[in-house]
């Protein structure tokens, strides 16, 4: 809830704070277990840091997370250690995270141990479970690394989150590195995985037609802030938020009759460090009017559990 996270710029001989990037302002969602919340924006935007920031992997500037009612940012290191298990971040990109020289079936089998949740002469047994509901098996467990293809690492990734056994998965761009075919084929894998086991996912992306598969709500950000918020099928039958418009109609759709105004942004990404007055989507929104400029528009409800921040809505 009203979760900041800040970092300070600095500059200079005597490396003093010059200014601040407010990388996530204010941001609150709810994700009700057994869900898959999506969270969407271009790079930059800030998703990635609420993702960390959510399960404490930095500190927060400000505002406040509960998982299953415990206020995280509360916690002593020693309680923070022993929920660690319950919440798991895979990555982008596991390979960057896996040791070349260490066998895979030990980088999983590690996370037990260092967890002390499985005595050693279990640990192979796990990992071997695991693995199988990956769709991995023996034959890879004594590999190395470098020794698998893109999809096969994100189905390593998974299984070192998952021997965990976590509640909460926070899945950063899971599949952004993959082919569109493997990317299908993981996504199914996380859909079967919270169907056998329950898992709750915050699921992050660049690329709302990953996110229309997996997930139930959708948060859009935009320079830290979050724009619109929604259930999947609301937001993506009526977009209501121009930003929300813009990246829904570079989405293709199967059925033509349902054709939307298609939208281009002019522009990239303005500079998180100083973003623009008023509404940060004013430079580049086709509906700016005067009043954008000057003034911030506030998250509203406007429904159900539907959020947007937009003059015009
Ligand atoms: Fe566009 Fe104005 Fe709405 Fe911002 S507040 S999204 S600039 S119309
Ligand atoms: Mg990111």
């Amino acid at each position: 809830n009203r979760l900041k996270k800040y970092f300070p710029i600095k500059a200079g001989l005597l490396n003093r704070t010059v200014g601040q990037v407010k990388a996530v302002d204010d941001v609150s969602i709810a994700i009700r277990p057994g869900e898959t919340f999506g969270l969407v924006g271009e790079s930059g935007s800030g998703k990635s840091t609420a993702g960390r920031t959510a399960i404490r992997l930095t500190e927060k500037t400000g505002g406040e997370v509960k998982f299953k009612g415990v206020d995280l940012h509360t916690l002593g290191a020693e309680e923070l250690r022993k929920l660690r298990p319950k919440m798991q971040l895979i990555f982008q990109d596991p390979y960057s995270s896996l040791n070349p020289r260490v066998r895979i079936g030990d980088a999983i089998g590690e996370a037990l141990l260092d967890h002390g949740l499985a005595p050693k002469d279990e640990v192979r047994d796990r990992v071997l479970d695991v693995l199988a509901s990956c769709g991995l098996s023996a034959y890879h467990i004594d590999r190395f690394p470098h020794e698998f293809s893109g999809g096969q690492r994100q189905r390593i990734g998974i299984a070192r989150a998952l021997v965990l056994n976590p509640e909460l998965i926070i899945a950063d761009e899971p599949v952004s590195a993959l082919d569109v075919s493997i990317q299908a084929q993981i996504i199914n894998l996380f859909r079967k995985l919270q169907e056998t086991r329950g898992l709750t996912y915050l699921f992050i992306s660049h690329d709302l037609s990953v996110v229309e598969h997996l997930c139930s709500h959708i948060g859009v950000m935009y320079l830290g802030s979050l724009v619109e918020t929604g259930s999947r099928d609301a937001l993506f039958r009526e977009p209501l938020h121009p930003y929300t418009k813009a990246l829904l109609s570079a989405v293709p759709i199967p059925i033509p009759k349902l054709k939307r105004e298609r939208i281009v942004l002019s522009g990239d990404i303005p500079n998180p460090a100083n973003p623009p007055s008023g509404c940060k989507f004013h430079t580049r929104c086709p509906f700016a009017v005067a009043r954008c400029k000057e003034e911030v528009p506030a998250f509203r409800n406007v429904g159900g559990d539907r959020f947007v921040a937009c003059h015009l809505v």
